[in-house]
């Protein structure tokens, strides 16, 4: 099985249908051209969240200003891009989000609004919070010491002293179903997580490491399982702070269970039966939430998954 089920939605973060424009990047009247064009549109952007507000239909958009309104802060502005009306986007860091008088915004992160922003809105948001993770933690050159300076519009940090560029980093890690011979899929149960909450492992890509033999590392360290054909599946921005997930499906060769206890506390072989009678019973939690994760389950699974209420956790 490979290939996203594209009956259903897009996977959560992965939108598309704006040009980043990169080539304007450094562009700087082109840059000051589109910041005051009327129909340009800006969007604050502080901790990973940003101002929300619901609509008449049910909706959630991204609260966006012109950017006469927009608070003069030149210095911590983010192109993001332009769409196919030629809206150009831009987002801003601020210390805080502004306040509204309205009492209708409110603030609200990726992992809570993720999936119900529109695609194009979803992948602004994505965009701004990846940069502003990263601007926030490479203030200082890790080249000299010295302190960087934006630049590139958001997306290079420069140091004045040695001269050395900085580029936004990513941090790819490995998630995957793994399934036996029998076709059952094996979900853990990190340490952290509530009794009955199950899902696809996952880790880092350590250097000097192929995904595929990640992916085999991972599983024989979390739970002993030994892992043959690794089919790529689909990718998706985490950025929390900055990685980017690759999801898998995993072919075990050996079906024995050793967790390690250190970040998997339990760990099972799931046929769909079972699993839908562990749902059933509340036995095993739904998964929730935006991550590639359920959607991998969700494909073995072959139905989608019910869904489950109650407050969101933060997930691998
Ligand atoms: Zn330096």
């Amino acid at each position: 099985m490979t290939g996203l089920d594209t009956t259903s939605k897009p996977l959560a973060l992965t939108c598309e249908g704006v040009d980043r424009a990169a080539h304007h990047r450094q562009d700087e009247a082109w840059l000051a051209a589109a910041w005051s064009h009327p129909t340009t549109r800006v969007f604050v952007v502080s901790g990973g969240q940003v101002l929300v507000e619901d609509t008449p239909d049910g909706g959630t958009e991204l609260v966006m200003t012109p950017a006469f309104e927009a608070p003069e802060t030149e210095q911590h502005r983010y192109f993001l891009g332009i769409d196919p009306e030629g809206v150009r986007y831009f987002a801003l860091q601020k210390d805080t989000l502004p306040g509204r008088m309205d009492d209708i915004a409110r603030p609200a992160g990726l992992r809570e609004v993720g999936g119900l922003l529109s695609p194009l809105q979803a992948g602004l948001m994505v965009h701004a919070v990846a940069l502003e993770n990263w601007q926030r933690m490479h203030r200082f050159c890790s080249r000299c010491g010295e302190r960087t300076v934006i630049a590139a519009a958001g997306h290079i940090r420069r140091c004045p002293a040695c001269g050395a560029e900085h580029y936004p980093r990513t941090d790819p890690a490995v998630i995957m179903l793994v399934t036996d011979e029998k076709d059952r899929a094996l979900l853990g149960r990190q340490v952290h997580w509530p009794e009955g909450r199950f899902s696809t492992l996952a880790g880092f890509v350590e250097p000097g490491e192929s995904l595929e033999h990640a992916v085999r590392r991972e599983v024989q360290e979390e739970v002993g399982v030994t892992v043959g054909d690794v089919q790529y599946v689909a990718s998706q921005p985490w950025p929390f702070p900055s990685s980017l997930m690759l999801g898998f499906n995993a072919q075990a060769v050996s079906s024995d269970i050793v967790v390690d206890g250190e970040e998997i506390h339990e760990a099972r072989w799931f046929s769909r039966d079972e699993l839908r009678a562990a749902f059933a019973s509340g036995e095993v939690l739904p998964p929730f939430g935006i991550s590639i994760a359920a959607r991998l389950i969700e494909m073995w699974f072959g139905e989608p998954l019910p869904r489950q209420g109650g407050t969101p956790r933060p997930a691998a």
